[in-house]
């Protein structure tokens, strides 16, 4: 029996249920929220209840688990996520440990590591592997998942850095990999590489936001690697309408990748890069909430015949795989 780290302690793959492989619960700058969100746009405990009734309305639509690739750069805060979490019975909450960022290292991590100014092993893989092992901050939260990204610009050398040390953690404690990729720079297939050189299983890769893009040989190509599409971006239909996502993903089932493909929304309960008062969902992305998959997508997977074993596939056992 395998048992993966949720928020609320440890459980069992077979009991993980329908999972949405990516979603933010909190999408935010600490720093931007210390100075500037405390007192004007940000009220602590309204956000905590907010994100309690989103995420049970999800549950309520039948999803067990969402894995939240929040890391360093996008705002991670596990005692929040502990206060969302036990709030929300129905669903567990998966954490993960790496990187966020499409350039640079953060400075505290520019002069420590091999050949650097204190010469000494990288302390990233160390943090990474402490957040799996023992626990994040003092919290007792294990990350199950590590993340990265490989964006438009490639393998800066700071995006180097970052992968090889979350390549490098996944071989110490097995830990799968999300890697947010740049499906316009076909920046998947750098990541991959990346990932083989170093040793990684593939076959425990997401390679995030694939569903961007339509192109299906550039899909089957990732997907040939044993590496699993992140079709996850549903509902941002600004980047690829739900209706291509769909014809994309039946296509693929058609062609025997079902085993390979994961769904989710990248949405998140609040994020701060766009003010309180404007808001994206009503405005621009009406259908990039929890709950489109299940209201919308199925019914339109099903319509253009994607078969119930294939979605059962996507949505359990493909995730169960993954953290198994
Ligand atoms: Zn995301």
């Amino acid at each position: 029996m395998s048992v993966v780290n949720t928020v609320r302690g440890p459980v069992d793959v077979t009991e993980l249920g329908q999972t949405l492989m990516h979603e933010h619960v909190f999408v935010l700058s600490t720093e931007h929220l210390d100075n500037y969100g405390k007192g004007r746009w940000w009220d602590e405990e309204a956000r905590v209840a907010d994100a309690i009734a989103k995420l049970n309305a999800l549950a309520a639509k039948g999803v067990r688990t969402i894995v939240d690739p929040t890391v360093w750069g996008l705002g991670r805060n596990i005692p929040r996520i502990q206060r969302v979490a036990a709030g929300v019975p129905d669903l567990n909450i998966i954490v993960a440990t790496g990187l966020y960022s499409y350039e640079e290292l953060p400075h505290q991590y520019e002069h420590r590591g091999p050949g650097l100014l204190l010469d000494m092993p990288d302390p990233m893989i160390d943090d990474f592997v402490r957040d799996i092992t023992e626990g994040i901050a003092d919290t007792g939260v294990k990350a199950a998942f590590l993340k990265c990204v490989v964006e438009e610009k490639g393998l800066t050398p700071g995006v180097e850095r970052i992968c090889r040390a979350v390549a490098r953690a996944h071989a110490e404690t097995g830990a799968p990999i999300t890697v947010h990729t740049n499906c316009h720079a076909r920046t998947g297939l750098i990541a991959l590489d990346l990932f083989a050189k170093e040793g990684v299983d593939l076959t425990k890769v997401v390679v995030g936001h694939a569903g961007d893009t339509n192109d299906l040989d550039y899909l089957q190509r990732l997907a040939d690697t044993g590496a699993i599409l992140g079709m996850d971006r549903f509902g941002l239909d600004l980047y690829n309408p739900t209706e291509q996502r769909v014809a994309t993903i039946a296509t693929l089932c058609e062609r025997g990748y079902a085993d390979r493909i994961v769904l989710s929304h990248d949405a998140s309960c609040f994020m701060d890069y766009f003010p309180n008062e404007w808001d994206m969902v009503s405005t621009i992305a009406p259908n990039w909430r929890y709950d489109h998959i299940h209201d919308d997508v199925l019914p339109a997977l099903r319509a253009a015949g994607v078969t119930e074993a294939q979605i059962e596939q996507m949505l359990l056992f493909n995730p169960r795989r993954y953290f198994s």
